[in-house]
């Protein structure tokens, strides 16, 4: 056995660096060992991250030096001005689940590589069906992100259009399309592209000032597709959208799938976690309604990435996904095969996702997400009402959920100069490192875009972000 093969496996060091690897995460965790006003990152540009990374002085980093290092070259997610992107900082507990996944290494494709693992899953969905309001019926899976669900269940719809032939035989020239708003996140777009629907198989449904779903645009979009040729097998409401946080109204979606009889699936990634918060989950009124939902845990559940929830309100049509025979799979395994998970999935070897869910529910109870999420949406209130209350900025809309946009502007200043003006601004907040921020495009302006995800952040934190934004942006002309 060769020398460096017993290093590389050597209890021991794993011993030592994994207690020091903790200490070191806690001391993070607490606050204890930051700077005085640390920075949420130092912005370096990309090119100069590498090559301060390929230097020697860098490479040469072993153990704790590297990971401090790399850590300090890190966003802070778990900094309370961290208010950029979707991401969460983690529950701990889920993290060392986590660790667990990567050092079991249990493969979960098939029962035998994850059988512990494999069942909690199947627990972890029952969760979620349950919080749903499915019935007995439902069933489904954990997969990688919220792009992958929304494309598997897309396909799950397409398989089960009418005459199930599409799998085997492709579509031919049968023009299928799907139906969506035109504020849905972009993997909806790229799901029906990478199903061949080609651009034209997006049928757009109109959105109203909130940016959700007119009501009066499903008929109207539906008609002049069908007229058009189009076959329409699956409408998909956001619970809710990226930009804006806006719910979709399931509900008479739901009805109006029904009545159409196409599929209906729900894009949660983000906002779909409000079934868990009793303040907020009639937000996504109908939900049940749905043939499948898609829910991020590493979003709004605590979770690391990446993780997300898929639920078929029938479980057993998740066999049909990728199933090339689907009358004997249904006849002969129904919900048999739940435990071979790679029948259903993309993933044929994933992670043991289901304990990082999991370790969350076990340790602190399902109530931690209704807190969790119940306490994030209560802030993108508190920050509401900040912005209202101070000249100079506006909102794109007001907010449903934790995701905010807005704009700094100035008396009789024409839009185009407007949205300019605060492109700078955000460049700006991200070279000076004390917030992060993104922003985003909302009718062709551009409008600075918050994402309140960490559960500690207060008022305070705000009303800095906003003297900042003004600070900033007065002295700009
Ligand atoms: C984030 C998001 C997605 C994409 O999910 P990933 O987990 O990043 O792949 C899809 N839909 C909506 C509404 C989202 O917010």
């Amino acid at each position: 056995m060769q020398e460096k093969l017993k290093e590389v496996y050597d209890p021991q060091k794993f011993r030592k660096d994994g207690h020091d690897l903790i200490d070191l995460l806690a001391d993070y965790l607490e606050g204890s060992k930051r700077k005085e006003n640390e920075e949420v990152l130092d912005f370096q540009t990309p090119d100069k991250m590498y090559q301060k990374w390929k230097q020697e002085k860098h490479q040469s980093l072993k153990g704790m030096d590297f990971y401090k290092a790399m850590i300090d070259d890190c966003t802070n997610v778990h900094h309370r001005q961290c208010i950029g992107h979707q991401i969460s900082p983690p529950a701990p507990t889920s993290a060392l689940a986590s660790l667990v996944s990567a050092f079991m290494n249990n493969g979960m494709g098939v029962y035998e590589m994850g059988s512990s693992p494999t069942a909690i899953e199947r627990l972890v969905v029952e969760v979620f069906a349950n919080a749903i309001g499915y019935d007995m019926r439902a069933g489904g899976f954990l997969t990688s992100g919220g792009t992958l669900a929304n494309l598997t269940a897309l396909l799950t719809a397409r398989n089960l259009y009418k005459e199930k032939n599409i799998w085997e035989e492709g579509s031919r020239n049968r023009k299928l399309a799907l139906m969506v708003s035109d504020q849905a996140h972009y993997c909806v777009d790229r799901a029906a592209r990478i199903m061949g629907l080609g651009k034209e198989g997006v049928i757009h449904i109109k959105t109203n000032e909130q940016y959700q779903a007119k009501v009066e645009s499903l008929e109207e979009a539906y008609v002049k597709a069908t007229k058009e040729g189009f076959e329409i097998f699956a409408i998909v409401g956001s619970a809710g959208t990226t930009s804006t946080g806006s719910y979709d109204p399931i509900e008479q979606m739901g009805s109006f799938a029904k009545e159409k009889n196409i599929w209906f699936h729900v894009d949660g990634a983000h906002g779909g976690a409000v079934v868990f918060s009793e303040k907020y989950k009639l937000l996504a009124k109908g939900i049940a309604m749905a043939d499948s939902v898609i829910i991020d845990c590493h979003k709004m559940l605590m979770a690391p990435a990446i993780l997300t929830t898929l639920v078929y309100k029938d479980g057993n049509k998740a066999y049909q996904t990728f199933s090339q025979d689907a009358k004997y799979l249904l006849q002969q395994h129904e919900a048999e095969q739940w435990y071979d998970i790679a029948l259903r999935s993309f993933e044929c070897t994933k992670e043991m996702m289901s304990i990082k869910v999991y370790s969350i529910i076990n340790e602190h109870g399902v109530g931690a997400f209704n807190d969790f999420v119940t306490r994030l949406y209560d802030l993108g209130k508190v920050f509401y009402e900040l912005i209202e209350g101070r000249e100079n900025f506006r909102l794109a809309t007001k907010p449903q959920a934790n995701i905010l946009c807005f704009q700094y502007y100035k008396e009789g200043m024409e839009n185009s100069a407007i949205s300019k003006m605060n492109e700078e601004i955000r460049k700006q907040i991200l070279l000076e490192g004390q917030f992060y921020i993104v922003k985003t495009q909302l009718h062709g302006q551009t409008y600075l875009r918050t994402t309140i995800m960490n559960p500690f952040t207060t008022k305070n934190e705000f009303e800095s972000l906003l003297n900042k934004i003004e600070k900033i942006g007065s002295q700009m002309t």
